[in-house]
């Protein structure tokens, strides 16, 4: 190949969710609304450009509720939160708004549906994760934690017919698919959602580096190092044998990488600006990847509305 042939596959869907997007938003609003400071529990979204910008703007991310104020504003991140947490924050008296993903809450109800019926509930997640930590914190009860399929043949559980699963939104779709069937072959009663609790822009954005993987000799995903969902595309490339980076900001890409590469894929995780995406690309065309093409994948209209109170009537 010539050099003239070197180029830039762009992955569709990228960037961000409608989640994310929602919740940033949320943010946003509440600053115009309200005025700095805001506060917000956990990084809104997982990405650093995103909550540096918001720190400058008068938001103060916080992780235990003794930080905040009285009578301040409190914004619950996109990963949402434990009952616990809803009720101290419902009587310190905040000014709540509750920006976490309608697909998250959705599990959330889940996860309460399943309790009031009497089944003992095993999360596929990962550990420490705030979504996970909010979904576990939904009921007053135990529940078991699985990461892998190691996990699974190890678990302990009550002596029970009533079990069933949910999911992390945001994992990998192989590997989650993999664990149910772990789950099924050891507990074969237990009940599941119709579909996983993985989120469309999950499926949609794992689905662009599998299709980028057929076409390219380097991924680039651009997320931040605790976003689950970035983690995760830069998994499904290195899995598929492609070499794979996840990169912060353009600031951490080594020119070393593309060696002998013709044809890069770039991808951005759900939480990650397109902003961030465009500095990648300039900086790869100065390095001679001159070609840029946008690969074609699903089609993304999802928006999901503001809490009443913040809409604008524009
Ligand atoms: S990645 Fe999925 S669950 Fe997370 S905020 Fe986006 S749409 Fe919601």
């Amino acid at each position: 190949m010539t050099e003239n042939a070197k180029k830039i596959i762009l992955a569709n869907p990228r960037g961000f969710c409608a989640g994310v997007d929602r919740a940033i938003n949320i943010v946003e609003r509440a600053l115009q609304e309200f005025g700095a400071p805001i506060y917000v529990r956990h990084e809104v979204v997982h990405n650093k450009f995103v909550v540096d910008n918001l720190k400058n703007k008068g938001v103060i991310f916080i992780e235990d509720l003794q930080e905040v104020p009285e009578n301040a504003t409190l914004i619950y991140s996109a990963h949402g939160v434990s009952v616990e947490v809803q009720k101290e924050a419902e009587q310190r008296g905040f000014k709540i708004f509750d920006a976490t993903c309608p697909l998250v809450t959705k599990v959330h109800r889940e996860v309460q549906r399943l309790h009031d019926q009497g089944y003992y509930i095993i999360m596929i997640g990962h550990k420490g994760h705030p979504e996970v930590e909010g979904t576990m914190g939904q009921v007053d009860a135990d529940m078991a934690l699985v990461e892998t399929v190691q996990d699974v043949a190890n678990i302990k559980i009550p002596n029970t017919e009533k079990l069933a699963h949910v999911s992390q939104t945001t994992l990998s779709i192989d590997e989650t698919q993999d664990i149910i069937d772990a789950l099924k072959q050891r507990f074969p009663n237990i009940k599941g959602p119709n579909k996983d609790d993985i989120c469309y822009a999950t499926q949609n954005r794992q689905d662009a580096v599998k299709d980028l993987t057929t076409k390219c000799d380097v991924i680039i995903v651009v997320g931040s190092p605790n976003s689950s969902n970035s983690n995760r595309l830069r998994e499904v490339a290195a899995l598929r044998n492609i070499p794979a980076y996840m990169v912060d900001n353009v600031s951490f890409l080594e020119k070393s990488w593309f060696d002998d590469k013709y044809n890069i894929g770039l991808t951005a995780g759900a939480s990650a600006p397109e902003i961030l995406v465009t500095e990648v690309l300039e900086k790869l065309k100065n390095w001679g990847f001159l070609h840029i093409e946008e690969n074609s994948g699903a089609e993304e209209n999802i928006v999901f509305v503001l809490p009443k109170e913040l809409r604008t009537n524009d």
